[in-house]
């Protein structure tokens, strides 16, 4: 795993022992070449892309989520369409929204809000959207695309990640990783990912025996557990890149799945909290609603 290569690298910091993945810089840097692609497409004589978004019932956390998406949109040029409905809709409601948003030519992405109110089966209704318009990546028939390493729209946070790691200059073909949690939305496509990049992966979980030896062999380790800094030392190899995706609020503000101050002396590389992979979830929705215009123009 060469690291030499990293210093001088826009979005990289030099700390104390690793160099800091700016998070924040990448996104901004991902957030203005969406912005300027958008242009060039409306340059071109071509619709700006859309972006549908569905929120059902008033979780006070999805709305500040779905204001933030909706915000974003509108920097990078990109319109946003807000849906709403009510905590007690029927799911013959929901069900026929997202069908009408599927063939809506306006609409080039659509991204349910979730966790939908209790009653409503989340799965069920992420695969009624349209893959082409899929932005979330997490129906179905993305998930198969992506483990059949066929084209789709792929997850915001593990795109994200894969980015960072990209822009880090790290090497994924060969290198040994470690992902630590196995969710839908997390752990299982970013090992996907890894694995699509030649990388060796093994993914790790609550009931992972020895996690901190599978940690150690790893040159590039991704916490994604949601469990606060439960990832020490003890689990890094000197010299590995550690991006930490999990965030959990605390007394003292947000904190990572990492012990951050441990192991930031022994790794290469590593992600702050916040700051680090946070922000390139919102970044890699907007190049996914682009993507996905891109494509159904084609079609
Ligand atoms: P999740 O669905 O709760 O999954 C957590 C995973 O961690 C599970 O696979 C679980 O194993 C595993 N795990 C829990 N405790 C463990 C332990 N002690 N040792 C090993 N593995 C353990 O959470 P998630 O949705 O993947 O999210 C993970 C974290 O990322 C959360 O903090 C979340 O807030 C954060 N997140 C951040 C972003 C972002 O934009 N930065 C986006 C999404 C999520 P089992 O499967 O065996 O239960």
């Amino acid at each position: 795993m060469g690291l030499s290569n990293v210093y001088g690298v826009p979005g990289w910091g030099k700390a104390d022992g690793a160099t800091v993945i700016d998070g924040k810089a990448i996104a901004a840097a991902s957030r203005t070449e969406t912005a300027a692609a958008v242009e060039a497409l409306l340059a071109g004589g071509a619709a700006a892309p859309g972006l549908a978004t569905i929120l059902v019932g008033e979780d006070p956390a999805s709305e500040v989520y779905v204001g933030a998406k909706h915000r974003a949109c509108a920097e990078a040029g990109i319109r946003s369409i807000d849906h709403r409905l009510a905590a007690d809709c029927s799911a013959a409601e929901l069900g026929e929204l997202i069908s009408a948003l599927n063939v809506d030519p306006e609409v080039s992405g659509i991204l349910l809000q979730l966790p939908l109110p209790g009653g409503l089966d989340a799965s069920a209704f992420v695969d009624l959207i349209d893959p082409r318009k899929d932005v979330d990546g997490l129906s179905t028939a993305s998930v198969g695309a992506l483990w059949r390493s066929r084209p789709g729209l792929v997850p915001c946070t593990p795109a994200g990640v894969i980015e960072l790691l990209e822009q880090s200059g790290a090497q994924l073909e060969g290198a040994t990783a470690v992902v630590v949690g196995r969710s839908e939305l997390v752990g299982r496509p970013i090992a996907a990912m890894l694995l699509a990049a030649n990388a060796t992966v093994t993914i790790c979980h609550s009931r992972s025996r020895d996690l901190e030896a599978i940690c150690r062999s790893a040159d590039i380790l991704i916490a994604a557990t949601g469990r606060a800094e439960m990832i020490g030392p003890e689990h890094v190899r000197p010299g590995a890149i550690v991006i930490d995706v999990g965030i959990t609020r605390t007394e003292n503000g947000l904190v990572g799945d990492v012990d951050y101050d441990a192991v930031a002396p022994i790794a290469a590389a590593i992600t702050p909290v916040p700051g680090g992979v946070g922000p390139m979830t919102i970044a890699r929705l907007l190049r996914n609603t682009l993507h996905a215009a891109e494509l159904q123009a084609r079609d």
